[in-house]
């Protein structure tokens, strides 16, 4: 006979709980769990969670590790990256000063306007306007959303109370690019520090940083693919300042224990991992892909680069014959397992397919969906 025990043991979490079993190929998708920690980095949290710990101790080991793999000075964990950008005004704003922390959200006395370019008031299920405005901060947006110059930035710059430049790199950003270097030249020639948002460009982190920027902002639940939380890196004077908010609106935003021995663990394994091995094998993923996708009728399969020059390419499908993009993604979702593809152009009649952190069973699966949902619609006509 099965004890309750014994069935909870033999029951995976998805059927415990009654959820939809996920094929991710979205990306480092928020709404759906994000990345797939490795069983190392899982054996770290689980290790962790029932120890107690110096959290003080924990968070300048966090900093130590975080510089050593970034170049940056110092480092600091969050609860996640939209904390980060938080953190890092209410730091512009207050510095280490015990009276303005714990002032905070009020502003009086402080300079309290952040600077960001239109095309950088990106939403990633949150406007990055109202993690900002959380610390008690305003947005002034420079430019417009088709440009906004170094010019444009430094008229807002040379305005009243700024605290900080917030830049982002992100394939979510709108408009002619910025040259980041120059955006943050023009920041510090006012005496004002620049952030760069970059949650899902960890492996960018040192290209970022070589900006001059004073804090860069990463999801470790992103491409670093540790339990979530935000970094901060960047210099020691900010990420001072960041630590310093803990004792005040912060406290809402604190990295945990196992979050933070989690980032320590995939850290390490990102440094000891073949990066150019991870890179070709990433590749030959996707070709496989896309020459097992350009068998099926009513597809054509490319593979696409990553716009912001992450190491990484994805799979760019372009659906024609009796099904749309938007249904054909539908169907996938609706199916058994749910497949989530990217349909940020399915009105253009494209899927776009990210495979990082999929197996090969995974990808037969949904070469055998699309197959399959391609087949039905041409019966049906
Ligand atoms: C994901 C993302 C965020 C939010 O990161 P969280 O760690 O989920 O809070 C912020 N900015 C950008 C550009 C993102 O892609």
């Amino acid at each position: 006979m099965l004890t309750a025990t014994m069935v909870i043991c033999t029951m995976g979490t998805h059927e415990r709980h009654r959820l939809t079993e996920v094929i991710n190929a979205r990306g480092t998708f928020t709404p759906l769990g994000v990345s797939r920690s490795s069983a190392g980095v899982a054996a770290a949290v689980a290790e962790a969670l029932p120890e107690f710990f110096v959290m003080d101790e924990l968070a300048d080991r966090a900093s130590e590790a975080l510089a050593h793999a970034t170049g940056a000075q110092a480092g600091a964990v969050t609860h996640c990256t939209s904390a980060a950008i938080t953190l890092c005004v209410a730091a512009a704003m207050a510095g280490t000063d015990p009276e303005r922390i714990a002032a905070l959200p009020d502003t009086n006395d402080m300079h309290n306007r952040v600077v960001l370019p239109a095309g950088h008031v990106v939403s990633y299920g949150q406007s990055i306007t109202q993690a900002v405005r959380l610390a008690g901060a305003v947005v002034t947006v420079a430019g417009d959303e088709t440009r906004c110059s170094i010019d444009d930035l430094d008229d807002e710059l040379a305005g009243e109370d700024i605290a900080c430049l917030l830049l982002v790199s992100s394939r979510l950003v709108t408009g002619e690019p910025i040259d980041l270097t120059a955006a943050v030249r023009a920041a510090h020639r006012r005496g004002v520090p620049a952030i760069i948002d970059g949650a899902a460009q960890f492996p960018r982190t040192a290209d970022l940083l070589a900006t001059g920027a004073d804090a860069v902002l990463i999801s470790a639940q992103k491409y670093l693919a540790a339990p979530t939380a935000g970094l901060v890196v960047g210099t020691h004077r900010l990420v001072r300042a960041v630590r310093a908010q803990e004792k005040g609106i912060g406290r809402a935003m604190k990295p945990t224990k196992e979050a933070t021995v989690g980032v320590l663990a995939a850290l390490e394994e990102w440094h000891a991992m073949d990066r150019a091995k991870w890179e070709a094998d990433q590749a030959a993923k996707v070709l496989a892909f896309v020459t097992a996708a350009n068998e099926l009728p009513g597809l054509a399969a490319e593979v696409l680069a990553d716009p912001t020059g992450l190491p990484l390419s994805r799979v760019l499908l372009t659906v024609s014959g009796g099904i749309d993009a938007t249904t054909l993604a539908a169907e996938l979702e609706h199916g058994t397992p749910a497949i989530y593809v990217n349909t940020a152009q399915s009105l253009e009649g494209q899927l776009i397919l990210e495979l990082v952190p999929l197996d090969s069973d995974e990808l037969e699966i949904i070469l055998t969906r699309l197959a399959m949902e391609l087949q039905a619609t041409e019966k049906a006509d």
